[in-house]
């Protein structure tokens, strides 16, 4: 007997941690299947068993019949077995069980039988043999048998496991591969199920998506080991992933991956039910497919074996999602899955839409009092500059690394979108450590762009400007959050501000102002302009000397609305251009007009705004209107303000220069208001210098004003300039001016600005 023990104990040696069995052992109570004719030997060994502590329940079968039976019904975790029974013997027993429950250990306990025999008998497969003479042996060899069977079972878990995880690993790998080769996502999707499957050694593979329009995922890739069953698979998947709660609705709305033997989730219908547990598929995996945080996409995962996922496994499931859902977002556009168009295609961030709606899902789960959230939309300033500097490609580059710092900045990609061009937006939650979310967001926003960029081996510093919105102050949802950030944006743009929060106040101007703009698109279109013209007089004679034209809306509804209501933006949105030249146009038309009637000669100065000079067009332009008929009685000028005179505006000084040459003369409007210095003005082409009318409507009991007008006419005498005086309204400023020798006067002392049928009717009435 000594051999087949020896083996026993060889075997022992895997068991892991035998003491620790033997207390399990001690716990559990153990099913014992005894195969015995004797019950008065079925008696003694239950006793043995008993006082060792064992807690065990007892069956005793003696025929072949029964044996079978109770292996099923009984589930014993033991069988021991006599050798000879009258009904049938020992060895039988032995075949029926290593038949019918391989993984159940088999003992025998019996009187003596030959060496030979009890060879053959542990061959067979039996795990032991106790003679009934020696039953103090009875217990070690159950428990030991017990213990055997246990480790057995865990080492064939252990290798099913490996297995798994090998053909997990292997389907990553293969995934990984498809990512690089593929170009088409739908294909890579097809794909990455059948190798889930082929290889994954998955029942089913689910792919579904959330495709622009629709609101539940719909499968855009599925694959199974029956295709049948697959199919089925997918329309019960496609049925549920409406469903609020269900497992893909869970995921999406979680972003996080689930594992459970819940296929009974995905099942709407009794008869999915049914056909699941007819198909056996028990477990389920279902992992979101993420862009930037949002689940966009769900891969779903069945096997037969409940609950087999372990931890690894999940974990290179995890990484196979990941790797689909970076395909997904860096490849090229495909038609099929649209839903990439909600991402810049340079930068990968958000567009407008994505980002509203993420910023909704997240409002939407917030339901603390104290919440808080800013929402910012900035714009780089120069891009136009950089653009035109550098070349688009180097405007391209910078916003590629300007989002790149936005998302190092930024760890929540999620919420950094970009709306196009040079404009950015990004939301930040109020925390505990950081309750004030706006000043955090500036200041974050403040180390963003404090260096400047580094682009190839040029260094640009950009500048933004930012507006910011908070919630719930400046809006309760996402849209509005985000209309009213902008809002003020624009806002700050327009005031050149650097950083504005939202203010109702400034938005119901941006609101006037937007109408406005709308409005002279259509005034433009329509030619809703007319020229008034004022008359310049001689201080001395008070006989007209020139006239100024002024612009005017005939307003359909509104009526004649002042230049000061319009021109800023015609010239913000760069109108002022056509506007300027059709005012060009008209003061020549009505100049000539007056000419050809017989009234007196008379030169007509127009405005002429920074951005009409600028453009290279205009002395050509300018030229071409009036060579023709012009003479040094008769003909247009120009004023232009100080500020488009500047240090640096040598172009424009040069155009001024070809048109004195032609025999226009220049004014400078509104002296005094900017910045210009007399010793400046001496280097430049200048006729005329028209002082502001609220230095003279200080005269002529202002003192001050009174010395600062003296100064400014002696100056310009010296320098070969006549003066204007404008705003002229009484005798009095009048006596002062003609005091100080000023030239001419302007202002409604003599006459308001007319339409030009009654300045014609004047200009008669002067000759
Ligand atoms: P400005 O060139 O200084 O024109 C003189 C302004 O003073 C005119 O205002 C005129 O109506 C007003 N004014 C004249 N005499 C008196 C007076 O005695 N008392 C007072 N209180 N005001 C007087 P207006 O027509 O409203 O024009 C405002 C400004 O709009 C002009 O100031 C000029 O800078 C600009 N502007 C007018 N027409 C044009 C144009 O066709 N093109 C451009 N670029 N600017 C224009
Ligand atoms: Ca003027
Ligand atoms: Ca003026």
């Amino acid at each position: 007997m000594a051999a087949p023990r020896q083996h026993k104990h060889d075997r022992q040696d895997c068991i892991p941690a035998s003491q620790d069995t033997s207390s399990r052992a001690a716990k559990r109570e153990y099913r014992i299947l005894l195969v015995e004719d004797e019950p008065a030997d079925a008696e003694l060994m239950a006793r043995h068993v008993r006082q060792s502590g064992m807690r065990s329940i007892w069956h005793r079968v003696d025929s072949e019949r029964a044996l079978r039976d109770s292996l099923s019904t009984f589930q014993p975790d033991i069988v021991l077995s006599d050798f000879t029974l009258p009904q049938f013997d020992g060895l039988s027993a032995l075949n029926i069980v290593q038949k019918l429950a391989p993984s159940v250990p088999f003992l025998f306990v019996s009187g003596t039988i030959g060496e030979e025999r009890a060879i053959e008998a542990l061959r067979g497969g039996a795990v032991d043999y106790v003679f009934k003479t020696n039953l103090a042996r009875l217990v070690p060899a159950i428990t030991r048998a017990l213990a055997e069977a246990a480790a057995r079972l865990e080492r064939e878990r252990q290798a099913a496991q490996i297995l798994r995880l090998t053909r997990v690993l292997r389907m990553l790998s293969g995934v990984n591969a498809l990512v690089l080769r593929i170009r088409d996502l739908r294909e890579l999707f097809e794909e990455a199920c059948r190798l889930a499957v082929s290889v994954g050694g998955y029942s089913t593979a689910i792919i579904l998506l959330q495709q622009t329009g629709a609101t539940a995922l719909e499968p855009v890739a599925c694959s199974g080991r029956d295709s049948a069953v697959a199919d089925a698979m997918r329309d019960m998947v496609a049925e549920s992933a409406g469903h609020r709660n269900g497992v893909i609705d869970r995921v999406l709305k979680t972003g996080a991956g689930y594992v459970g033997n819940d296929t009974a989730d995905l099942a709407s219908t009794a008869d999915a039910s049914t056909f699941l547990l007819r198909v056996g598929l028990q477990s389920v995996v279902a992992l979101p497919l993420l862009i930037d945080a949002t689940a966009v996409g769900v891969l779903m995962l069945t096997t037969p074996d409940a609950g087999a996922q372990r931890e690894e496994e999940l974990q290179m499931l995890h990484e196979v999602a990941a790797n689909l859902s970076f395909a997904m977002q860096y490849l090229q556009k495909d038609d099929a899955v649209r839903f990439l168009s909600h991402f810049d295609a340079h930068s990968g961030l958000a567009k407008h839409a994505l980002f509203c709606e993420r910023l909704a899902r997240i409002l939407a789960q917030t339901h603390e009092h104290s919440y808080r959230l800013a929402v910012a939309v900035l714009d780089v300033e120069q891009l136009s500059v950089i653009n035109d500097s550098f070349g688009r490609h180097m405007g391209d580059l910078l916003l590629q690394h300007i989002a790149d710092r936005l998302r190092r900045q930024f760890h929540d990609t999620h919420l950094l979108a970009q709306f196009g061009g040079g404009t950015y937006a990004v939301a930040l939650d109020s925390t505990p450590i950081a309750p004030d979310s706006a000043a955090m967001l500036r200041t974050m926003l403040g180390a963003v762009f404090d260096q400047p960029f580094e682009i190839e081996g040029r260094r640009i510093p950009v500048v933004i400007t930012t507006g910011l919105a908070l919630y719930p102050d400046d809006g309760t949802d996402a849209v509005a959050l985000v209309q009213n950030a902008e809002a003020a944006l624009h806002s700050a743009r327009s005031s050149g501000q650097r950083h504005l929060h939202y203010s109702t106040e400034q938005q119901s101007e941006v609101v006037a102002r937007l109408a406005l703009e709308h409005d002279l698109r259509t005034a433009i279109e329509l030619r809703q302009f007319e020229l008034h013209y004022q008359a310049v007089v001689n201080t001395s004679s008070q006989r007209i000397e020139g006239v100024e034209a002024l612009i005017r809306w005939r307003h359909p509804e509104a009526g004649l609305i002042m230049p000061a209501a319009f021109l800023a933006v015609l010239e913000r949105t760069g109108q002022i251009a056509d506007v300027g030249a059709w005012v060009l146009e008209q003061a020549a038309r009505d100049c000539q007009r007056w000419h050809g009637l017989g009234l007196p000669a008379v030169r007509i100065a127009v405005n002429i705004s920074p951005i009409q000079l600028r453009r290279p067009d205009f002395v050509p332009r300018f030229l071409e209107l009036t060579q023709a008929w012009a003479s040094i009685e008769c003909g247009l000028d120009i004023e232009i303000t100080e500020g488009a005179l500047l240090e640096g505006c040598q172009a424009e000084v040069e155009c001024l220069k070809l048109l004195r040459k032609a025999g226009t003369r220049v004014a400078i409007d509104d002296f005094g208001t900017g910045y210009s210095s007399l010793s400046r003005l001496s280097e430049l082409p200048i006729d005329t210098l028209k002082i502001d009318r609220h230095f003279i409507s200080r005269l002529p009991e202002d003192q001050v004003g009174r010395t600062l007008v003296s100064t400014i006419i002696t100056l310009a005498h010296a320098l070969g300039m006549s003066v204007v005086a404008e705003g002229v309204e009484n005798p009095e400023q009048l006596a002062v001016l003609r005091e100080l020798a000023c030239d001419r006067s302007q202002g409604f002392l003599f006459s308001k600005p007319l339409a030009g049928e009654d300045f014609a009717t004047l200009l008669g009435a002067s000759g």
